[in-house]
């Protein structure tokens, strides 16, 4: 059966998105094309949707997913922290809406190629863009210890990340490199005291996440694309992030705290004052999925929503 990947609170990311007939919309991590399926859907000409992704093989499963909607999408190889230079290349000023929706596609995890998995025995790898210089295979082999350490724990929120970095270290000074990602999982169980390991899912669920973020650099490239995203709203546009973990949901709860804090409206939430803050909240806390979402798709599960909407501050009003 051939596999695909379902997206994530799509009913909830059309409400935040309002989305207009002859709008413009990005669909920053386009993936296999689900999201931005059903954004085409609500669309008519001149109605417009742009697809980004760094992944050559997904963005070909959007093209396949996408193609009855022929004419109302571009779809371009291209990281989402490029955005302002794409929209600029494509002569595009300002945009209506902005979906991102982080994370990794089903299909890029089940492919054993792509070394996403601690099941597979091929290379161990997680680059998305595979044209990204290094690999997780790369990281594991060739990093200090103390700098393992560092990522395991910081990107992983793993409290035994500095057992697991020696762990790492020691298997690949006595056997040699270390080579697939059913290896890795291998040495990160023993690092971890067994009591622990029965906790909290797969033990080297923590490790993995934590590469795969250090590989990608996926905090810091959410950090640069945020306030693009912003830059790139059109007074009213409105922007929503989907999350799948606290490390991230972090980064997209305190930038759109920031610009929207100068508004300290007495009227109640969502508020319409028009303060000076570049944004709206028009989620308080992070929107999650109902629980029979969960349970028709697993990867729902830590999902984590947030949208805001770009105010029309008073020097535009009239602009
Ligand atoms: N919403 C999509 C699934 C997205 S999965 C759907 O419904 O099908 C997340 C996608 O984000 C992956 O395809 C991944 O390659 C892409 N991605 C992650 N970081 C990116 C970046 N910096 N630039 C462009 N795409 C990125």
């Amino acid at each position: 059966m051939a596999e695909e990947h379902i997206p994530v609170m799509v009913q909830e990311v059309l409400h935040y998105l309002n989305c207009r007939e002859e709008g413009i919309y990005v669909d920053a991590t386009v993936g296999d094309g689900g999201h931005a399926a059903a954004i085409c859907s609500r669309l008519k000409e001149p109605g417009l949707l742009i697809g980004l992704d760094w992944d050559d093989a997904a963005l070909e499963r959007a093209a396949r997913r996408l193609a009855p909607f022929a004419g109302r999408f571009r779809l371009l190889r291209r990281s989402y922290t490029e955005l302002e230079a794409v929209l600029w290349e494509l002569g595009v000023s300002r945009v209506d809406g902005i979906l991102m929706d982080l994370g990794v596609s089903t299909l890029q995890l089940s492919d054993p190629a792509r070394g996403f998995s601690y099941r597979q025995d091929e290379r161990l790898d997680m680059r998305m863009d595979r044209r990204l210089e290094t690999d997780a295979a790369r990281l594991v082999n060739e990093l200090p210890e103390a700098s393992l350490a560092r990522i395991i724990l910081r990107y992983g929120e793993e409290r035994w990340a500095r057992r697991i970095a020696a762990g790492i270290v020691a298997h690949r000074e006595k056997e040699g490199p270390i080579q697939s990602g059913a290896e890795l999982a291998e040495i990160v169980k023993r690092a971890i005291p067994a009591p622990a390991r029965r906790r909290g899912g797969h033990p080297a669920r923590r490790t993995f996440q934590a590469l795969r973020i250090a590989v990608n650099r996926e905090l810091e490239n959410i950090e640069s694309f945020l306030p693009q995203a912003v830059a790139s709203l059109a007074p009213g546009g409105r922007i929503c992030v989907i999350a799948y973990h606290s490390l991230e949901d972090r980064i997209v709860k305190r930038f759109f705290r920031e610009h929207s804090r100068s508004c300290s409206c007495p009227r109640g939430f969502p508020c319409t004052c028009g303060g000076d803050g570049e944004l709206l909240l028009l989620t308080r806390k992070a929107v999650r999925p109902a629980a029979e979402e969960i349970a028709r798709n697993p990867r729902a599960r830590s999902a984590l929503l947030r949208a805001a909407e770009r105010r029309v501050l008073k020097r535009e009003e009239g602009a």
